[in-house]
């Protein structure tokens, strides 16, 4: 047995180490791209957001008697997602690391979509407010990269045509 307060202490620390891993990845996917601007230029806006969503998690976890020493590692949960988008070494990298950037921001979506829910039910207002604002910037590039995908996806393919670019990053 479980009250709605400890379910809602359990995902804040999941969303918390979700978020460190998804400022590495972004920042792995910044760093590497080099002929696609805009794309690079949304990353690292994102990578400002999402390190101001942590800090954010923070003081709910603070606030809720939680010490960063305890925040749950679940660095392995998403390794997946990390080495899919620090390590790329494939020659439609671009490409894939914006399908890769989609899928994890959907799946934050869902994580605060659950967390918003819980805090309702934990009566807990400034964290369902806390999440709420988080979900607007998650939801915001989730659309933007759904958006953008055509577009990255045929600048790809013409950078590929020509022998004298590299289309992958
Ligand atoms: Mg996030
Ligand atoms: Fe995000």
């Amino acid at each position: 047995m479980a009250t709605p307060q400890e379910h809602l202490l359990d995902w804040l620390k999941d969303a918390h180490a979700m978020e460190q891993q998804a400022e590495k990845m972004l920042s792995a996917q910044a760093e590497r791209l080099e002929h696609y601007p805009q794309l690079r230029g949304r990353i690292e806006q994102h990578i400002e957001e999402t390190r101001g969503q942590r800090e954010l998690l923070e003081s709910c976890l603070q606030r809720l008697g939680s010490s960063a020493s305890t925040f749950k590692d679940l660095s392995a949960k998403v390794m997946a997602f990390g080495q899919a988008m620090a390590g790329m070494t494939v020659s439609d990298e671009v490409v894939k690391g914006a399908m890769s950037g989609y899928v994890f921001e959907n799946m934050e979506i869902a994580s605060y979509t659950v967390l918003i829910a819980a805090a309702k039910e934990a009566q807990d207002v400034q964290t369902q407010q806390a999440c709420e604002q988080i979900l607007e910037q998650e939801v915001a590039m989730a659309q933007w990269l759904r958006e953008h995908l055509p577009q990255i996806t045929a600048a790809f393919l013409q950078r590929s045509l020509s022998p004298d670019t590299e289309a992958k990053r």
